[in-house]
């Protein structure tokens, strides 16, 4: 099955009893036991496992090429699993522009649980070098937040293989519409369901899904199932349901993304424009070589400094002013003035989740605040 076909029938079940073309939300906490104390129905507790949630992993599963999934309340319960399933000591190697939800987790909950080493992994050589014997984990996200960046993830998997250590990639930027990382020899595939996958901004998820039914992944199945990060079954519900037009939401953001970085990068009050599609890009070629299409979110320098940034985003009428990404509305964020102190991101940087508004709107409200 082509993906069109997949996030539409993958997750969706036929009700036995009602004959519900749509699968029903399942709210109850608990299912009844056979006579002999077995589970007639396949389910025992909501906890460990509900209808709504196995229909969100089977459909994940199936757009991402994977054996398996499981699926969390946000994306920072999903990569948390990751981290552990990992045993104390462990050392993890990240990208030195880690979304700084998940870098702050594994500084602010994991010091002296785990040791880990933030560097720049389009730098093959230096990833090389700093794999030392306790290296368990490389956690790669690309295209990379907020500037764009890319790694290589097949030459990464190739490290990974060698040295034996567990490769994950957060594709919460792509979307398996634009990247499909296990296909490119990643272990584990991440994703925030609260972006893309849900697309609507009104539910947080996360989910991670594998390669292979490992003993690595049976200690995830130990951390969702005991560790009880679980998504509720009407966000289960939801996420399925956004699901479903992936495909073609994937499409308009990819459209509208590129005809608004095509206008950014000639615009004069511009510095820079960070998109994979442009030519420009340091790494277009990596990525036409590993994406199936370039994505929906870009940035860009504007020139005048912080100031001029922070005026822009206050004087435009369509674009929302906020964080997060992947929604069917235009998002525009000041990201220096989120991620803290510690951050490498420019003052004068705007981060744009491009929405499927109509493309001529969109560029009118950015030319007139420019
Ligand atoms: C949002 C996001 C996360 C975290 O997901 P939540 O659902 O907010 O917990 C992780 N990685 C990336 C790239 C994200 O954009």
């Amino acid at each position: 099955m082509n993906i069109e076909t997949k996030a539409i029938h993958a997750g969706n079940k036929i009700d036995s009893d009602t004959k519900a073309a749509i699968q029903p939300i399942t709210l109850s906490s608990t299912f009844e036991r056979g006579e002999n104390g077995d589970y007639p129905g396949g389910y025992i507790y909501s906890r460990s496992d509900n209808p709504n949630r196995k229909s969100l992993e089977n459909v994940v599963t199936a757009l991402e090429n994977g054996a398996d999934a499981c699926a969390f309340a946000t994306g920072n319960a999903a990569g948390m699993s990751v981290f552990q399933a990992l045993e104390p000591g462990s050392h993890i190697i990240g990208p030195d522009d880690m979304y700084h939800g998940l870098r702050n987790q594994l500084k602010l909950m994991f010091k002296g649980i785990l040791t880990f080493d933030f560097i720049d992994l389009t730098d093959i050589e230096l990833i090389f070098n700093t794999i030392k014997r306790e290296t368990k984990l490389i956690w790669a996200e690309t295209p990379s937040n907020p500037l764009l960046k890319l790694c290589d993830i097949e030459a990464i998997a190739h490290i990974a293989k060698e040295h034996q250590l567990i490769f994950a990639v957060d594709n919460t930027f792509a979307s398996p519409m634009c990247q499909q990382p296990i296909s490119l020899g990643a272990d584990i595939v991440m994703h925030s369901t609260t972006k893309y996958l849900n697309g609507h901004s009104d539910v947080t998820g996360g989910i991670l899904v594998t390669k292979e039914k490992d003993s690595f992944w049976e200690k995830i199945k130990i951390v969702q199932g005991y560790g009880g990060a679980v998504p509720s079954p009407f966000d289960c519900y939801l996420v399925t349901r956004g699901i479903k037009t992936l495909p073609y939401r994937m499409r308009g953001h990819v459209a509208n993304a590129q005809a608004l970085a095509d206008f950014l990068e000639a615009h004069e009050s511009v510095e820079a424009v960070f998109y994979p599609g442009l030519k420009s890009h340091p790494q277009h070629d990596l990525a036409s070589k590993q994406m199936l299409s370039y994505g929906g979110m870009l940035s860009f320098l504007v020139k005048g400094g912080e100031d001029k940034a922070k005026e822009i985003v206050n004087n435009l009428k369509i674009f929302t002013q906020a964080t997060s990404l992947g929604g069917v509305e235009s998002l525009i964020e000041h990201r220096y003035s989120v991620e803290g102190p510690d951050t490498k991101t420019p003052k004068n940087l705007l981060r744009v989740s491009v929405g499927l508004e109509h493309i001529d709107d969109l560029i009118s409200d950015l030319e007139s605040v420019l």
